[in-house]
């Protein structure tokens, strides 16, 4: 995509796009919620579809000139059914976030009860954290991963909806490295006559792709943001049973949304018509591998990961017993100075703080979409090591961030 005409009307915008599109290419992209999208997304998100109004869904819209809109929504929906098996889905959330609203609006009343995970041990703030609109208005409650293993305790979780007695179960995370038993979690559903929401956000792509658990035709709710491991721009994703289609999708229009963003639709339709395709399948299985890859070498170098390892796309550092006097800011920060992006991250039984946490979090979607393998894998480990291990040495981190160049020139990614 060229930026030539913004450029000629608006310098400023343009060398912020061109600047992002240099940082994008020239460094690794390793926070596991991002990904590269391909040219044809960008170039359906950047289409005419932006200024049309399509309050409404396809065939009963509030507004004419909608025969476009129609389609491009009706394609991404026909998409999303094929490569999720979902009875009903809504494509009209602007994100992640919408999409939980969307959930929580369309099946609770205010003042219902929540039981999700800690945002600490890897859950969302739109599961209902104090700071977001869902922990005000609903009662929440929390699970947590058990602290020695790190795996989510599924025990401990049907106990506490026994006591707790919520109206809705929230399942899937941020920064959980292991598969997730929906089909476990929906048992605590059943017993305690909650409905089961489960956010598979992270893992859209690994999911559609059959390499991870699918807890469609299990839970009741199925969300997720479409930017993730699906691959298919910016926005959200409802997924549903029949008999809630009405439910959901008067939650999202009028209930929390106005006109879609049509534009980001035809986004999902082009990314979900990539992901039917026999490569994605080999993409979502080659980015496991990769984090698993990365994974290994990274204990082989004694770092210590929650819960020993991933089954997914991410890993999670706990820096604590190889690196006790190092912060997951440190790392974040000497990282990037060498071109490597992830986030700090809290841990299970974290002794910090949520802003200067003792983890980090590193995922492989986008790298993986770069055309990486676990050879290339094993030498992002080492080289993350060697910054992990010495975060305040400019000599380190100055030949860690040659090695980056190589590989950012080896592995291209947008024109
Ligand atoms: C990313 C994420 C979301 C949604 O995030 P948005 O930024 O609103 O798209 C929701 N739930 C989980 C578990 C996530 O990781």
């Amino acid at each position: 995509m060229s930026y030539e005409t913004v450029r000629e009307t608006d310098p400023a915008v343009a060398d912020a796009l061109e600047g992002e599109r240099g940082r994008q290419n020239d460094t690794l992209a390793m926070i596991a919620s991002e990904n590269h999208v391909s040219e044809a997304v960008m170039e359906a998100q950047s289409s005419e579809l932006t200024n049309k109004y399509a309050e409404g869904y396809p065939g009963e819209r509030y507004y004419g000139g909608c025969e476009y809109a129609d389609d491009v929504e009706e394609l991404a929906i026909d998409r999303a059914k094929e490569l999720w098996g979902a009875d009903h889905v809504n494509v009209q959330p602007h994100s992640g976030s919408q999409a939980n609203m969307g959930v929580y609006l369309g099946v609770l009343e205010p003042g219902d009860k929540i039981l999700s995970l800690d945002l600490t041990h890897g859950g969302h703030l739109s599961h209902g954290h104090p700071a977001n609109f869902a922990g005000q208005v609903y009662e929440v409650e929390q699970y947590k991963v058990d602290e020695e293993t790190g795996y989510i305790d599924y025990e401990a979780l049907h106990d506490h909806a026994e006591e707790f007695d919520p109206d809705i179960i929230v399942s899937g995370y941020s920064a959980y490295p292991r598969e997730v038993d929906f089909e476990r979690i929906q048992e605590a559903a059943d017993a305690t006559d909650a409905y089961h929401l489960a956010d598979i956000a992270h893992i859209t792509g690994l999911v559609a792709a059959g390499v991870h658990e699918s807890p469609v035709g299990v839970a009741d709710f199925v969300t997720g943001s479409t930017h993730k491991t699906i691959r298919a721009g910016r926005g959200g994703i409802i997924m549903c049973a029949e008999e809630y289609a009405d439910d959901i999708d008067n939650a999202v229009f009028p209930g929390s949304q106005g006109g879609p963003l049509m534009h980001n639709v035809a986004g999902k339709a082009v990314g979900f018509g990539e992901a039917l395709s026999p490569e994605f399948e080999e993409y979502a299985e080659q980015t496991v591998d990769n984090a698993i890859a990365l994974g290994e070498r990274l204990k082989e170098h004694g770092l210590s990961l929650v819960s020993g390892g991933t089954d997914n796309h991410l890993v999670l550092i706990d820096l604590r017993p190889s690196h006790p006097d190092t912060t997951g800011k440190d790392v974040e920060a000497a990282l990037e100075e060498a071109g490597i992006v992830l986030n700090a991250n809290t841990v299970p039984g974290e002794t910090r703080s949520a802003f200067n946490p003792s983890g980090i979090r590193a995922g492989t979607p986008g790298l993986t979409t770069r055309g990486f393998g676990e050879e290339a894998c094993r030498e992002v480990a080492d080289l993350i090591y060697e910054v992990v291990d010495a975060p305040h040495d400019d000599d380190v981190v100055a030949t860690v961030s040659d090695r980056v160049d190589e590989l950012t020139d080896e592995y291209t990614l947008y024109e």
